[in-house]
């Protein structure tokens, strides 16, 4: 039995990881990621991660949408392309083509839906996708509908539930010890790294280790603020972070640019898309 170890990630660790970039560097350099979200009512989802991914050092980036998406997408983010789906309202043929894709990172789930051909549909994605993703909100909750589909996620790919989802995934604890304690167990059994989070989000790794975030506030406690993680998250990943690299750097740039959002707006008046406009001066 190792011990489990917990950490507190703090600017020294996150100085370590960042890299600068490179004068020579082309759009090439900083990878090609994919967003596979949005559904009709849910299309916010989608481009505040397109945002904030953008907004995270990507080289290129795709949105996968359903139709009823594609012009408020490309209305909303002209630095994203877009691939559009054949249903008018939700997602249910992004697995084609993927077996010769050539995206750096996926990022997958912000305002998606559960529909059965979405689910279809990721269950043919992960058949041929084989590195590291990013799994978030309805994505999860597919993988909690049809347990089948988490054996299939790629090893080091990244999960990000919300307690509600993580319950949904993992099942319920007493309390938060036991709660620490499964998050750690899946992480290392399933070789994943999952996030569970909330103030102080807890970052568990395949090696046991648990990370804790320290920046954040309770102004992030409001709607979209996860989709602006997932999109940092695939950014990250895109530019060749590791897995835990991305884990430790988004997390903690997610919270850092809530404060400055908090301290600009005020923990109440700030909104998710505030915290995208903070990571400029969050990178800086
Ligand atoms: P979601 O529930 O998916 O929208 O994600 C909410 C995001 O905001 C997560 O990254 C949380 O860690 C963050 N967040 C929410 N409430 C707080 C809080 N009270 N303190 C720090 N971060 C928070
Ligand atoms: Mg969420």
């Amino acid at each position: 039995n190792t011990p489990t170890r917990y950490h507190l990630t703090d600017s020294t660790i996150i100085k370590t990881i960042y890299r600068p970039r490179t004068p020579f560097a082309n759009k090439g350099t900083y990878g090609h990621a994919l967003l596979i979200a949005g559904s009709y009512g849910k299309i916010g989802a989608a481009v505040l991660s397109a945002k904030s991914c953008l907004r995270s050092g990507v080289g290129l980036l795709s949105c996968y949408v359903p139709q009823c998406g594609y012009d408020i997408m490309q209305i909303s983010e002209p630095c994203a392309m877009c691939i559009v789906d054949e249903n008018t309202h939700y997602n249910t043929h992004f697995h084609q083509g993927m077996e010769s894709a050539r995206y750096k990172a996926i990022g997958i789930g912000p305002g998606l839906d559960t529909q059965t051909a979405t689910a279809k549909s990721l269950e043919r994605l992960l058949a041929v996708w084989k590195s590291p993703m990013v799994i978030d909100a309805d994505a999860l909750n597919l993988l909690s509908i049809y347990p089948s589909l988490l054996q299939e996620v790629p090893k080091n790919s990244i999960l990000t539930p919300h307690p509600k989802e993580f319950e949904r995934l993992f099942g319920s604890s007493q309390n938060d010890i036991d709660r620490l304690e499964l998050l750690s167990r899946e992480a290392v059994s399933r070789h994943l790294y999952i996030l569970l989070k909330g103030r102080y989000t807890a970052m568990a790794c395949p090696d046991g280790s648990i990370y804790f975030n320290p920046t954040g506030n309770p102004g992030m406690a409001t709607g979209g603020s996860g989709d602006v993680l997932t999109g940092i998250l695939t950014g990250l990943l895109a530019q060749g972070y590791s897995s835990k690299e991305a884990l430790l750097f988004g997390v903690w740039i997610h919270g850092y640019a809530g404060d400055l959002a908090a301290a600009e707006h005020s923990q109440e008046a700030m909104t998710a898309a505030d915290i995208i406009n903070g990571l400029g001066k969050a990178f800086q």
